[in-house]
């Protein structure tokens, strides 16, 4: 059940002697970049004695990473470098990660690693769903599937007619697909009147690249009758295979002889006792093109407590709660997008697809949330329709503690994104949208 069970099960003493050793080294090549090369100039951190002085070193930010665009973190001469990724952020200048062929190496041993805790074996059958290109899921799962030695299609997202046609007649039994794409993607099943929970060999998915619930989780399980496990991942660290859910399904283990992590309050930047929630911050301990200290995610988890059924000793965080930047903060009440997710998706007439706005009204905030209803009850009675808003509205009030205004939309209706879904349009700074 391991792929490296010494790695997976070492003792904790172990496991935190061989962190010491990599960061001392991660810290030596991070030197090696013009950018750490200043900031560690005076203050030189040649040597940590223990684990617990790394605190005593900056944070790195995603401003600095795009500050020092394109080659300012790069710590090999450009002829060591094969790959380069790039994340999803929209604005200013992207944030590349550069890649040499160890780092595509290690990168495959762990997704490959995180595919054979699930149970995923040679004799499987991998259709990888996520896009290929600058954005990880796609070659990051693809290079780790073939590294287990597994048959994968290459088939990126899109075009449900074709996936569903190669999931049928390829026999597949594990995917790798954004959540918001596996339940958009049930709609084409219906369409074709073929049952996915009888007519499919498939028996796994990995979900991930953006934030989603519990709910959605059972959801998919239960629409397809398949696992479904987490797989949480950055560009910056490498991509997926960060941190991932192991059988148990209780949190995600995070790979921690390649990344030490912590959880800082993002406000007072201090380190937070253990098991209390916070930001993510990773510091690579084995990438050698790009090593980054202290790299502050923006996500928002904590450690579980106590040690997994599974025998792995690897620390497990929690479901990531939202970003640090996505709470929105409505006429003074914080709240997280998940929230309102995890709400809708534990109401059985709600639909799969759902959008946030917010806009200003006579100085007030006002949040409206569109959601899909599902097919029956889209045929269902006025009665029904008002009942299933008025619920929608008690709940979310009761959840967020302030009241949206819900508007019920035909299933199918809102837009769709081919890659990470956009949930939350946040109209209050364009004065065009005021009214
Ligand atoms: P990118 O580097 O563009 O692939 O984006 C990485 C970001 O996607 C992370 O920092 C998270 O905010 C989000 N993300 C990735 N995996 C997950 C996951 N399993 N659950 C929630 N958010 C995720
Ligand atoms: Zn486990």
């Amino acid at each position: 059940m391991y792929w490296e069970k010494e790695i997976e099960t070492m003792g904790r003493s172990d496991l935190a002697s061989l962190q010491l050793d990599r960061l001392n080294h991660s810290l030596e090549q991070a030197r090696r970049s013009p950018f750490y090369g200043k900031r560690f100039a005076y203050k030189a951190p040649s040597h940590l004695a223990g684990l617990g002085d790394l605190t005593t070193l900056p944070f790195t930010t995603k401003d600095d990473l795009r500050n020092a665009f394109p080659y300012g973190f790069l710590t090999v001469d450009l002829k060591e470098v094969v790959r380069l990724h790039s994340s999803s952020g929209t604005t200013g200048n992207p944030t590349v990660v550069f890649h040499t062929a160890g780092d595509i190496g290690q990168w495959g041993n762990l997704i490959a690693r995180c595919m054979y805790t699930t149970g995923v074996r040679k004799h499987d059958v991998f259709q990888n769903m996520m896009g290929y290109g600058l954005f990880t899921g796609g070659l990051g799962f693809h290079y780790g599937a073939e590294k287990l030695g597994v048959m994968t299609i290459p088939i990126g997202p899109g075009n449900s007619k074709r996936q569903i046609w190669f999931l049928q007649n390829l026999e597949t039994t594990v995917v790798h697909i954004l959540p918001s794409y596996a339940l958009r993607l049930y709609k084409f099943f219906e369409e074709l009147a073929i049952d996915p929970r009888e007519d499919l060999a498939l028996r796994i998915a990995f979900v991930g690249a953006e934030p989603h619930s519990e709910e959605i989780r059972k959801k998919i399980e239960d629409l397809y009758n398949i696992k479904v496990y987490n797989s949480y991942g950055l560009s910056e660290m490498c991509g997926p295979g960060v941190a991932f859910e192991c059988e148990c399904q209780e949190g995600l283990h995070i790979w921690e002889d390649h990344f030490y992590p912590e959880i800082v309050d993002p406000a007072s930047e201090e380190v937070l006792p253990e098991g209390e929630p916070g930001e993510l911050v990773l510091t690579t301990l084995t990438r050698e093109a790009m090593p980054l200290v202290r790299y502050r995610t923006r996500d928002l988890t904590r450690f579980l407590p106590g040690n997994c059924p599974c025998g792995r000793t690897h620390r497990r965080i929690d479901r990531i709660t939202g970003r640090s930047d996505d709470m929105l903060i409505i006429n003074g009440v914080n709240i997280f997008p998940i929230q309102i997710e995890k709400t809708l998706m534990a109401i059985p007439e709600i639909g799969h697809n759902y959008l946030i706005e917010i806009r200003k009204e006579n100085f007030m905030d006002r949040l409206q949330v569109h959601v899909e209803i599902n097919e029956e009850v889209f045929h269902g009675t006025l009665a029904e329709l008002e009942k299933l808003q008025e619920n929608a509205v008690a709940a979310l009030r009761a959840e967020l503690g302030v009241t949206p205004s819900v508007k019920l939309v035909e299933p199918s209706s809102l837009p769709v994104s081919e890659g990470k879904a956009q949930r939350v349009y946040d109209y209050r700074n364009e004065a065009e949208a005021e009214g």
